[in-house]
């Protein structure tokens, strides 16, 4: 029987032990680990993960400072409102809820958050991190969701064929690397990959970050391989849902383990974002 990978399951374990660090930093006399969130003008997502975050920040005991900008807004006026959250001591880490309006640069403004309060891991120097494999960087919270929730379930990367489908510079090639750093051997796909079928199929681990509802069907898949399901559309018919990329009802009947859309690697991403936090104002506390 197929095993499904519950990031929910996941990180609700997640959020009682981050609850427990932070009680027991109040009792010492310390103040709540904080997140800003920079939110620019009003996407109906956004709004939507901002609240999920939010829940989530509440139910460990963190604190969030919800930073709510004008569409209209100058780069300059942003930057100024980052720098403000870059020196004030009492913040711990800061996100940039993404996308942003079109007059704004994300490379830009990303650059200019300090690396060690990007919990998000999207500034060039936890990049880095990344690359060079230094433990002490940040890494992208869905990568970490990701590997996360591999570990949970005992599922072993080293020595394992892992294929990413996708090669962004937010998922897929920071996939790639983090699975690199563990050991697997990696294959990237992409839209000029010929023939995906072929190479999924002698994958261990297939890591789906496409962003197309039904891109991984039966045929791509064999017994035994573990799939995570990165894909999160907004599919409007018949009905309103959030769809993976991975036709689960078929695909779950062949493989040996699945993370479902929704509930399984999008929760996962929530509490990297912060275990990546905690972590920071870990950090802070001992220096
Ligand atoms: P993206 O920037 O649009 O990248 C999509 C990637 O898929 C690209 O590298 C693209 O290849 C590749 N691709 C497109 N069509 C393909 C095809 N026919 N065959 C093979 N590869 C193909 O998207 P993203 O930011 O990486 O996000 C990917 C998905 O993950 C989205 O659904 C997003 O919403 C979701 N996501 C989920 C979470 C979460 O927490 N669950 C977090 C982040 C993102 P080319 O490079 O060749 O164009």
């Amino acid at each position: 029987m197929v095993l499904i990978l519950d990031g929910k399951k996941v990180q609700h374990e997640a959020q009682i032990r981050l609850k427990q660090v932070i009680r027991e930093k109040k009792e010492q006399g310390f103040s709540k680990p904080c997140l800003a969130i920079i939110q620019i003008g009003n996407n109906k997502e956004s709004e939507f993960y901002i609240v999920n975050k939010k829940k989530f920040a509440e139910s460990i005991g963190a604190h969030v400072l919800h930073i709510h900008l004008p569409e209209e807004i100058s780069e300059e006026e942003v930057l100024k409102e980052i720098n403000n959250v870059n020196s004030d001591d009492s913040v711990h880490g800061i996100i940039l809820q993404l996308p942003l309006p079109k007059q704004l640069s994300k490379e830009l403004l990303l650059e200019s958050i300090n690396p060690s309060k990007d919990v998000d891991g999207l500034h060039s120097a936890n990049i880095k991190g990344l690359w060079i494999n230094d433990k002490n960087s940040i890494m992208p919270a869905t990568i970490r969701g990701i590997i996360s929730i591999l570990e949970h379930y005992n599922i072993p990367i080293e020595g394992k064929n892992v294929v990413v489908i996708g090669r962004s510079t937010l998922v897929g090639k920071p996939t790639a690397i983090a699975m690199l750093n563990k050991n697997a051997t990696v294959t990237v796909c992409h839209s000029g990959t010929v023939n995906i079928e072929y190479i999924t199929l002698e994958a261990d681990i297939i890591i789906s970050a496409v962003g197309r509802p039904r891109f991984i069907t039966a045929s791509h898949v064999k017994p035994h391989q573990t799939i995570i399901d990165v894909g999160t559309t907004v599919e409007e018919i018949p009905t309103k849902r959030l769809a993976g990329d991975v036709s689960f009802e078929e695909v779950s009947n062949i493989v040996g383990a699945i993370s479902p859309v929704p509930g399984g690697v999008g929760p996962m991403t929530v509490t990297s974002l912060f275990e990546n936090l905690v972590d920071a104002y870990l950090r802070k506390l001992v220096i």
